[in-house]
């Protein structure tokens, strides 16, 4: 049997209403995940500093090792020198293993030079490793939290979509295919997802542009289903003045607006 316009309008506007709950739900889980994204690459990248640190910091202290090494060594060879100075037979032989010891020692100097250089640089990377721990600690936290908040939105939004979804299926069915692929169009080139929209104040609730009075006498009359001649959105109704017929259809019209 045909439907009257009025019988469209309404399952027009009821699918509307759910559409637009279902774009909320997807709104507000929308900014989560890519919230969380960019905390994953900002840990990501703090990691990436901290492990750059610390080879540092290895680097360093393998340094320390190598020198204070060479040290023992170079004392050890100052010793074999004092005792080889015991036994030279001439002066240009104590002379020339002067010389070589004054090089070892020489060598001892430079090394703890650069053991003290090496010291001071971890102590600065130590600085620098407990700061970005710190940090990465702090986004660790931010990310625990977001996941959480994320995963419970999830869940409770789930279980919304699944109801919402099941009630779109019969909404949709309430209204002729052809009608039904004009409005999932309008929704799909609508950046506010509204295909049907009320006259609000003389505007049109989807591109507040001017309805013109005799439209809105149409729209009322309810006899053929008028579009905005602006965004080309179904008109469903005209929420101004009589108040006594308008409490249903309002509370509809404050869903679909709402997104
Ligand atoms: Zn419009």
């Amino acid at each position: 049997m045909e439907k009257t316009v009025a019988q469209k309008l309404e399952a027009l506007k009821n699918l509307q209403s759910i559409d637009s709950e279902l774009d909320e739900i997807k709104k507000v889980r929308g900014a989560l995940p890519d919230e969380v994204a960019d905390l994953e690459d900002e840990i990501a990248g703090f990691e990436t500093r901290l492990q750059k640190f610390e080879n540092e910091q290895s680097e360093l202290e393998g340094n320390i090792s190598d020198h204070k090494t060479q040290i023992k060594n170079s004392e050890a060879l100052i010793k074999k020198y004092e005792e080889q100075q015991m036994n030279v037979r001439n002066n240009r032989e104590y002379d020339a293993i002067s010389k070589e010891m004054e090089l070892q020692k020489l060598e001892i100097q430079i090394s703890e030079k650069r053991i003290k250089e090496a010291y001071a640089k971890i102590e600065f990377k130590k600085g620098d490793i407990e700061k970005t721990t710190e940090e990465l600690e702090e986004r660790k936290k931010d990310l625990d939290n977001k996941r959480a908040e994320l995963e419970t939105l999830t869940q409770e939004s789930e279980a919304d979509e699944k109801k919402l979804l099941a009630s779109r299926e019969k909404a949709g069915k309430q209204i002729e295919e052809r009608l039904l692929n004009s409005y999932q169009k309008l929704r799909d080139n609508a950046r506010n997802g509204l295909a049907v929209v009320p006259v609000s104040r003389g505007a049109c609730g989807g591109c507040f542009n001017v309805v013109p009075p005799q439209r809105q006498a149409d729209i009322r009359d309810a006899k053929k289903l008028i579009v905005c001649e602006h965004c080309g959105r179904i008109l469903a109704e005209v929420t101004d003045e009589i108040v006594t017929e308008e409490k249903k259809p309002r509370r509809s019209r404050k869903k679909a607006t709402k997104a």
